[in-house]
Order: C-alpha cells, then sequence, then structure tokens
C-alpha cells in the first residue's frame, strides 16, 4: 500500500469557507500537482485493482475530477451523480437533510445494470450524509456497492458510522 501521508502537504486548508466556523479542505492545491495526482490516482487504484468494479460512480461536483481517472485506471466505466435538473434521460432521485435545509441527487435509471459491482467515490467524507444518499441511489438500481471512495475523511465527525455495513477507504485522514 502506497504511503499517502506526504499528500497532506498538498492540500490546502481555507478557515472560515463557505461560511463563518468551517475549516475547508481544498483539494485543488493537490489535482494541479503532477506528481500528488498521479499519487492520488495510483493509491485509489492500487485499492481497487482486482476488484472487479465496472463502474465508477462520482457524486457532483467534486467526484467528477478523480472519479474518472480512477475508472480509466480500473478498465471500468464512469458515471455522473448529479445535483437535480442536470440529467437528461430519466432518473431515480433521493433527497436528503443537510445541516441547514435538505438537497437531493439524481442518477439516470440505465446507468447501472442490476448486480453490477460499482464504487462511489467523493473527495470528502464528513457526516456521510452525501454518500449515504448516493448508496440509497444505487440499491434502488440493483447495483452491488463494492467500495465507498475518499480522498479525504475527517473522522471527528464520524461519517464512516453511517456507512458501516460497506467497504469505506479513504486516503487521508484527519481528527
Ligand atoms: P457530508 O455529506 O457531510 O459527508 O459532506 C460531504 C460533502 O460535502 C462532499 O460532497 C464534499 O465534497 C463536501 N464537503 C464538505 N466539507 C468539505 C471540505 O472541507 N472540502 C471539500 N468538500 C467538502
Amino acid at each position: 500500500q502506497i504511503n499517502c501521508e506526504p499528500l497532506k502537504e498538498l492540500i490546502r486548508t481555507v478557515p472560515d469557507f463557505p461560511k463563518p466556523g468551517i475549516l475547508f479542505y481544498d483539494i485543488t492545491t493537490l489535482l494541479k500537482d503532477k506528481t500528488g495526482f498521479a499519487q492520488l490516482i495510483d493509491a485509489f487504484a492500487a485499492y481497487y485493482i482486482g476488484k472487479e468494479i465496472d463502474l465508477v460512480l462520482g457524486i457532483e461536483a467534486r467526484g467528477f475530477i478523480f472519479g474518472p481517472a480512477l475508472a480509466y485506471r480500473l478498465n471500468a466505466g464512469f458515471v455522473p451523480v448529479r445535483k437535480p435538473g442536470k440529467l437528461p434521460a430519466p432518473v431515480a432521485r433521493v433527497n436528503y437533510d443537510l445541516e441547514y435545509g435538505s438537497d437531493a441527487l439524481e442518477i439516470h435509471l440505465d446507468a447501472i445494470q442490476p448486480g453490477q459491482r460499482v464504487i462511489i467515490v467523493d473527495d470528502l467524507l464528513a457526516t456521510g450524509g452525501t454518500m449515504q444518499a448516493t448508496v440509497q441511489l444505487v440499491r434502488q438500481l440493483g447495483g452491488e456497492i463494492a467500495g465507498l471512495g475518499f480522498a479525504i475523511e475527517l473522522d471527528f465527525l464520524k461519517g464512516a458510522s453511517k456507512l458501516q455495513e460497506y467497504d469505506v477507504f479513504s486516503l487521508l485522514h484527519y481528527d
């Protein structure tokens, strides 16, 4: 397994974004670094190679950045999970609660064939609500969830406890 800890130096933290009191972990500084980006994809690939993954699902928007690169390396397809109203063909939809208010995500109904082995990726695991909602979409479509992958996990928010049934893999942990 690749040691990813040095990648932390490439992640920028921005205080009070998007609102006061929030410390935002910004991966754009990692993505623009050619060695860092390659290590990020290589580390994910090393974990999932050999697990017969059919599809990589990326959650809008930052899951779209490295999901396709990983799919290419795994010889898998890529499926976008999008905010409402963006996908053109018939969709399944899930509504979920945020700290203040609610949000929704959609997937094309024909994006997953029953029994296909799927991993879902996003940049960061915080409370786990976004991933939990996406898991519901995949289950509705009959996909088999082979794993949930994150670049960053904020351990102190205990999001993984909402996802206990699944294989959760995070490259970098913060507590
Ligand atoms: P959760 O649903 O609380 O786990 O929040 C995770 C979602 O919020 C992911 O889609 C992340 O992209 C986004 N998010 C929350 N905090 C951060 C952050 O510090 N940096 C980047 N994205 C974040």
